[in-house]
């Protein structure tokens, strides 16, 4: 049995799977306190504990993953007070002794999508989730995109669109692209929560104008064969099918992108992508020891 983490900024997801990547069991538990919260995470497996056999987290971050580092396995510079610099994985290493994959939110959703969603049989995937924040993650031919960390490439920046007078929503960059486009964004601008819109509100083809510089960006940087979006804003159906026809008018030909319409999609395990994710992760980091 494998354990798997989603450890949101809003809530953790946790979950039982077996070798099929198949949920056995699951609870979710909203994101309060390291202690309230880790409680009823470890309360979770505790039951599992003799048939686990290894643990995948993708965790909200900024997050440290560089293994020479002191402080890998910790949640850094969150702005979620409490979590900063969080020993995540120690704290789970003490109570659970197997081995524990550990990777960002976003990266662990993308991986989903690509050993049974919408990625399968690619190798080069990126995804980004549209919701609370805007977050991305890539696989090049199968292995995480990182350097000296993860990518932020929810931060990116974008061109303001000609009737949008929003300042913008980040703390750090105000007009980035999630200041810009994150679900805070679209319910400041309207004072509505997106999901309580009607589908021609002016404000999606706004919306969609910086998802699909988002998409364009990416396809220019990464060229991958495939682009998912995520995320509460991206239920939304409307939405995808504008960001492809908006994509489409801003590459220009320029590159031979896969046909749009298979290229820019949403995740086929729609809100399980990070849990299956995080199974498929500890699988891996069960073989690898
Ligand atoms: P989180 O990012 O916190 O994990 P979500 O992906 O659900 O969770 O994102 C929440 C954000 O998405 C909120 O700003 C919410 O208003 C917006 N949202 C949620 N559902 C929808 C929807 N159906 N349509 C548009 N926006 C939505
Ligand atoms: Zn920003």
């Amino acid at each position: 049995m494998y354990g798997s983490i989603e450890a949101g900024g809003t809530k953790f997801v946790c979950a039982i799977g077996n070798n099929k990547l198949e949920i056995l069991d699951r609870a979710s538990f909203p994101t309060t306190t390291p202690d309230e919260t880790m409680k009823q995470v470890i309360d979770f497996f505790n039951p599992y504990q003799e048939r686990l056999e290894s643990i995948g987290v993708g965790s909200f971050g900024p997050i440290d993953l560089n293994r020479k580092s002191e402080t890998y396995g910790y949640i850094t510079s969150t702005p979620k007070l409490a979590w900063q610099n969080f020993d995540f994985v120690g704290t789970l290493k003490k109570h659970f002794d197997v081995p524990i994959a550990w990777t960002t939110d976003v990266n662990a959703a993308c991986y989903g999508e690509y050993v049974s969603g919408n990625g399968k049989g690619l190798s080069s995937i990126v995804y980004y989730t549209v919701g609370t924040g805007i977050g991305g993650g890539a696989l090049q031919n199968g292995v995480f995109v990182e350097g000296f960390s993860h990518p932020e490439m929810g931060h990116m920046l974008v061109k303001r669109h000609p009737e949008d007078t929003f300042v913008g929503n980040c703390p750090f960059h105000h007009d980035c692209l999630e200041g810009m486009a994150a679900g805070p964004a679209i319910e400041k601008r309207t004072g509505t929560k997106g999901q309580d819109l009607s589908s021609d509100d002016p404000v999606w083809e706004i919306e969609a104008d910086y998802i699909a510089q988002c998409a364009y960006n990416t396809t220019l940087m990464f060229a991958p064969d495939i682009i998912i979006f995520g995320g509460g804003v991206m239920k939304q159906d409307h939405m995808k099918k504008k960001v492809q026809e908006k994509f489409a008018k801003l590459v220009n030909h320029y590159v031979n992108t896969p046909v749009v319409e298979e290229y820019i999609v949403t995740p086929k395990l729609g809100d399980n992508a990070g849990t299956i994710g995080a199974l498929a992760l500890a699988q891996n980091a069960k073989i690898k020891g």
